[in-house]
């Protein structure tokens, strides 16, 4: 083993490998590099796969290193840590995952999370301050909207919101009405919205920003980009400063784990890095590992689900048990959403709304003859799910508001898997059968 590190005899440990990341001219693609980027097998006594290191601290070469770490870890010294210092901080499974969640958004930094919320969660600590303003489009994530309206309120801080699909000048109206009651801290989306899949126009929020906002002066762009991405939407290249994850979703995509990421700018998730740091609401080596693994396939499930749903829907959307399906495929041309799709999306993704002719009943009834899809929330799983919003998720919502969203008893939202397409479409047949 010693001989295996140190194959000259210097005493030096083995330097890790450079990554290649293109050939020649030509840039390695996401999908190629999710096999190996940012690990050196020479490193972990050849192991093809990177091992999985359940270990809380990690030994320092010497006391001068030590005091060199914690200066990283601290911000006294800009760059961060320049080792593994302690596993609340950061940790090898950790920082491949990041390394390559990365490279999907082309983003110089990514962070991992214990899930979703603590990614959202720690993301607002480090940029809101009590006096703040959130500008934030709308709907959001149910627990994101309670973060935000219930839980940062009690300490001072304030939010207003636009509806996604706002156009520029909307949404410059709303920053003005903000800017009014406190510095705009952070400008917060989701696109697509949960659940009513609604798209926000990121270039638009951008040159709103921009434009009223003198430089210096401007609150960081994040968004939520759990639904699309990062394979159909890249909101980084239109105009985002930070791309926020629900990894549970597509990115893990076989509904066993749990965890979060920000992706984004080095000088932006900096301060994010060292909240983490602080809060400890890291991802755990074990679940990080399960990421990787999950990131290999991305591509090729993220494609085939997309597959699937357009199937699906087709044959839902001709169905005379069916009110209507809301999908971004079936975009109305024309239509300002339309316009969105075409300038920031890839695909329709694979998670819709399906209003049944009827009310809960009806939903129930089809819901309970399913035999493939399974009955849970969640989505961007293998495996499809479905679920009735009204009934399950957002039961608490105030009935007007579950009205303005669209959140009927007749609704089932469905995530679809990479199952055999005539399989899934020959269950909803027999499903609509029954109601
Ligand atoms: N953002 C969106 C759009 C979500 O749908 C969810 C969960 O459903 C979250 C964030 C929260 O993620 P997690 O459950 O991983 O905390």
């Amino acid at each position: 083993m010693d001989n295996e590190n140190d194959p000259t005899g210097s005493g030096q440990r083995r330097r890790p490998r450079p990554d290649v990341t293109a050939i020649g001219n030509r840039r390695l693609k996401p999908a190629t590099l999710m096999m190996g980027h940012g690990y050196d097998p020479a490193l972990s006594e050849g192991a093809l796969k990177p091992p999985i290191f359940l270990t809380s601290t990690f030994v320092f070469e010497s006391a001068a290193a030590g005091k060199r770490h914690f200066e990283g870890v601290t911000g006294k010294r800009p760059g961060g840590a320049e080792g593994l210092v302690y596993s609340r901080f950061n940790g090898p499974n950790q920082e491949i995952l990041e390394d390559r969640l990365a490279v999907w958004e082309d983003a110089e930094d990514a962070l991992s999370f214990s899930s979703g919320m603590s990614a959202i969660a720690t993301l607002l600590l480090t940029f809101c301050a009590p006096g703040d303003m959130i500008v934030h489009s709308g709907p959001l994530y149910a627990a994101t909207e309670t973060l935000i309206g219930r839980i940062l309120g009690k300490f001072g801080i304030g939010w207003i919101d636009f509806p996604a699909g706002a156009t520029e000048e909307e949404i410059a109206a709303v920053m003005e009405a903000a800017r009014a009651r406190g510095r705009v801290a952070l400008i917060y989306l989701e696109s697509p919205a949960n659940p009513t899949n609604a798209l926000v126009d990121v270039e638009a929020v951008r040159a709103a920003r921009d434009r009223l906002l003198p430089e210096g002066d401007r609150p960081p762009i994040a968004i939520d980009n759990t639904f699309l991405g990062p394979l159909w939407q890249q909101p980084l290249a239109h105009g985002a400063d930070l791309s926020v994850y629900s990894l549970t979703k597509y990115a893990g995509g076989h509904s066993d784990l749990v965890a979060g990421a920000v992706v984004g700018r080095e000088s932006l998730i900096t301060p994010v890095r060292m909240m983490r740091n602080t809060l400890g609401t890291i991802t755990d080596p074990n679940t990080a590992w399960m990421l990787l693994r999950s990131l290999e396939t991305l591509e090729l499930r993220m494609t085939r689900a997309g597959e699937n749903a357009a199937r699906v829907c087709a044959f839902l959307a001709d169905h005379p048990k069916v009110e209507r399906v809301v999908y971004l495929g079936f975009l109305a041309a024309g239509s300002r959403q339309a316009d969105i799709y075409a300038r920031h999306c890839s695909g329709a993704g694979s998670t819709f709304s399906l209003y049944l002719k009827g009310g809960e009943r009806e939903a129930f009834a089809f819901l309970d003859s399913l035999t493939i899809a399974k009955l849970a929330v969640s989505l961007g799983g293998t495996e499809t799910l479905a679920s009735a919003p009204a009934a399950m998720t957002h039961l608490s919502v105030p009935d007007a508001r579950k009205a303005a969203l669209g959140i009927s008893d007749n609704l089932v939202r469905i995530s679809i898997g990479v199952e055999d397409p005539d399989d899934l479409v020959a269950d909803f047949a027999q499903a609509l059968e029954a109601v």
